[in-house]
């Protein structure tokens, strides 16, 4: 894709979207690090399902980490690989409290470093709660790079390498909610929305649908 298109494909997304937000509800860079990695393989209708009772009831490390495994398990139950999820947040929150003084980090390498906590999900708090320009590739994003040719890759980490480099900096910050949207409501895995898409015209996609 040219770079002028590339800038037009974003300026109508931002048009659209002009405030694009993640659907997660969160209220703190701790809720939102903890609903991100229950995120995983579930949708976030879900995890918002659960959240909206558990955090009234412990919403930081200190008090998810008292209610303990079996505790959690019982509010996130209904996502999948709750098992797992409740013992790799227990061992985050643990680690927050011992290395981080009960804080979320700030930087890559130490966001990494927490059980359940891969490249994307660091990516997402360091967007969404701190305001770094990183971009999250997710199922969503991965489709819409490749189909449109915004960044091809065969990886989500050649994908996110690539948009780095061809995002214009304006739309850097937002960018990854843009995609993720424009993925999820648009752009889908199953049937593109094509006929009504607003880049259309700049999408490079060979099989684009007809109405
Ligand atoms: S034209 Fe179709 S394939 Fe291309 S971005 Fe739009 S919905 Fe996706």
């Amino acid at each position: 894709m040219k770079v002028t298109d590339r800038t037009e494909f974003f300026r109508r997304l931002k048009a659209v979207m002009p405030e694009p937000k993640t659907e997660l509800d969160y209220s703190s860079p701790f809720e939102l690090l903890i609903a991100v990695i229950l995120s995983a393989q579930a949708t976030d209708v879900g995890v918002n399902r659960a959240t909206r009772k558990l955090y009234p009831v412990a919403n930081t490390p200190q008090a998810i980490f008292d209610l303990g495994e079996e505790g959690l398990k019982s509010y996130i139950r209904t996502i999948g690989l709750y098992n797992t999820k409740a013992e790799n947040i227990i061992k985050t929150c643990r680690i927050l409290l011992d290395q981080h003084g009960g804080e979320v980090p700030r930087d890559r390498k130490s966001l990494e470093a927490l059980p359940g906590v891969g490249r994307k999900t660091a990516n997402v708090v360091l967007n969404t709660a701190f305001g770094e320009p990183t971009i999250a590739v997710d199922t969503h994003i991965f489709r819409v790079s490749n189909r449109t040719g915004l960044a091809p890759g065969k990886t989500p980490l050649q994908v996110e390498l690539k948009l780095l480099k061809v995002v214009p900096d304006e739309f850097k910050l937002d960018a990854h909610h843009w995609l993720i949207l424009h993925g999820r409501y648009t752009c889908k895995a199953r049937k593109p929305n094509c006929p009504e898409c607003i880049v259309r015209d700049l999408c490079r996609f060979r099989d684009k649908t007809v109405l």
